[in-house]
């Protein structure tokens, strides 16, 4: 983590992953000073994080917090490129704005990769792909009988069911495109799109109940904020069909757990996929994972190798137009700006 003192340039400190061709033109302007895990093979801690930012104008992460008490001791801080679509998980946005400090950060970085995850958990639990890589593991062998594999793990096909989308912005949308490939009926719940737009992605908006009634998938996909917890509740689940799967990608517990682990135990639904749970990270004895008619993944959906990529240019960008003085592109503290 050596330093190089070159005049005119500022020093920039990355513990972010970054792309190679996306730092190119950065380096131009700036000293990089690598601290991050890909380097160190560890995650740095705040203390060191605080002797790092001494004598850093920008600071560019991804995972790693910047809390408060880093934020105010580095005097020379400038600007905060946090690679993150809610920079607010991991920085404290406010304590930068209270310095004047701009947030820059990365706006549906990973919607492709939580949309195809998305379109994944469908296509395994419909064709019961999980269930039955399960069974052979555990039995080293092909089931016979009445455990006959063929009959045993009998699936649907997507084409022709309904999939209801509740909430219909960067990811949502993303879904319903991907979707229109495999011929199946959209439909939408989200008050805050307009009819015109839904139709655009070959969807029909529809009010709540109506969509848990007729779908046979359900997929959450509201934004983390107080109004959408538990917009899923007993009341709701007990509107969809018994077929009926539930997936959720979303942050901010759309859905009422407690209620789920009945629906699902007492099978009044077919089964769900979720990628993100309540109080994370999931404790050993979670009742969900005494379900076999649950699929948990580790709040993976979003960690693709190309994510580097499509939040590094963007990132790139944005801190080449501050250096040249002018107002990023992406923003999370416009405030700064007056
Ligand atoms: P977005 O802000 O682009 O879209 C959210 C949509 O939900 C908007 O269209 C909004 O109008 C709608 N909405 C708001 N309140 C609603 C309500 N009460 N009922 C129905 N719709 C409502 O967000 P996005 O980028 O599409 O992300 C969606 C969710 O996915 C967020 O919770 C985000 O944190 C989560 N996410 C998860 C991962 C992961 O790793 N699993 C990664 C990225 C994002």
């Amino acid at each position: 983590m050596g330093r190089l003192n070159i005049m005119d340039k500022l020093n920039a400190f990355v513990t972010a992953p970054f792309d190679d061709q996306a730092l190119k033109p950065l380096q131009k302007w700036l000293n990089i000073i690598f601290g991050g895990w890909r380097e160190t093979r560890r995650r740095i801690t705040l203390e060191e994080l605080k002797r790092e930012l001494e004598g850093v104008q920008i600071l560019l992460v991804e995972l790693d917090p910047v809390p408060k008490g880093v934020i105010e001791e580095s005097s020379e801080l400038r600007l905060i490129a946090s690679c993150r679509g809610n920079p607010r998980i991991s920085c404290d946005v406010d304590a930068a704005t209270k310095r004047g400090i701009p947030v820059i950060y990365a706006p549906g970085r990973n919607v492709v990769s939580v949309a195809e995850s998305t379109i994944g958990f469908m296509i395994m639990l419909a064709h019961r792909l999980v269930e039955a890589r399960d069974d052979l593991k555990k039995r080293r062998k092909w089931g016979s009988g009445k455990d006959y594999p063929y009959v045993k793990f009998q699936g649907i096909e997507l084409q022709r069911k309904t999939v209801g989308i509740i909430g219909f912005g960067r990811i949502g949308t993303e879904v319903a495109k991907r979707l229109r490939r495999f011929d199946v009926n959209i439909l939408v719940y989200d008050p805050f799109v307009s009819e015109r737009f839904v139709r655009r992605w070959a969807g029909k908006k529809t009010d709540l109940g109506t969509l848990l009634q007729l779908s046979d998938f359900v997929t959450i996909h509201t934004p983390l904020a107080p109004e959408t917890k538990h917009i899923i509740g007993k009341r709701e689940l007990q509107l969809m069909k018994s077929s009926a799967f539930l997936i959720n990608t979303a942050r901010g517990v759309p859905v009422d757990e407690k209620a789920l682990y009945e629906h699902l135990k007492q099978r009044r639904i077919k089964g769900a996929a979720f990628d993100v749970i309540e109080n994370e990270p999931l404790e050993e004895d979670h009742p969900f994972l005494s379900l076999d008619n649950m699929l948990l993944t580790p709040h993976i959906t979003a960690a693709s190798v190309d994510t580097i990529r499509h939040y590094s240019f963007p990132i790139s960008k944005d801190i080449q137009r501050w250096l040249r003085g002018l107002k990023p592109k992406n923003v999370f503290n416009p405030e700064v700006y007056g």
